[in-house]
């Protein structure tokens, strides 16, 4: 026995016997598509964090819901939430309180809060006492309307909910 032989994957076998020719393209497609399924959120999470998107782990409606319903705050704008690293997010906003400074307490508790229910560890907020809109706003990017999978990360009843 030619020792090349043993080398012979279990296709070749296979198509020997069945003459079924199409046999390892297709093996190799059900390869490619159980590579693509398991590594689909990696590529998705890595595309946006290359272009400083919001964490897939992230609602930033919530979050903007809470930023909201803080007491004497009337508008938020400018919010961002990017990631830093697979681990790490970071936040910036813009709060409005027409009725003054509310102080250091104010911006430790909200960056506690901040940490405990979405996992932003990184808040820097700038307090305004008149409301003034930029224009410019950031525009979602393409890939970040992909359909998510369903991930191991957003766990149910991890939803965080503002008071
Ligand atoms: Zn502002």
């Amino acid at each position: 026995m030619p020792p090349c032989r043993q080398a012979w994957s279990w296709q070749v076998w296979s198509i020997l016997f069945t003459g079924w020719v199409w046999l390892d393209p297709l093996t190799s497609l059900v390869i490619v598509g159980v590579i693509v399924w398991g590594t689909w959120g990696l590529l998705r999470d890595s595309l946006a964090m290359s272009v400083n998107a919001v964490p897939s782990t992230i609602d930033p409606q919530a979050v903007r819901r809470y930023l909201e319903t803080c007491a004497g705050v009337s508008a938020v704008h400018d919010l961002h939430i990017w990631s830093m690293s697979t681990t790490e997010s970071a936040l910036t906003a813009h709060l409005v309180f027409p009725a003054g400074h509310p102080g250091d307490g104010f911006l430790m508790r909200a960056a506690t809060e901040l940490r405990h229910r979405f996992r932003i560890g990184h808040t820097t907020l700038q307090i305004e006492i008149s409301e003034s809109r930029p224009a410019t706003s950031r525009r979602t990017m393409w890939f970040e309307r992909l359909p998510a999978r369903a991930d191991w990360r957003t766990r149910a009843g991890r939803s965080p909910t503002p008071k």
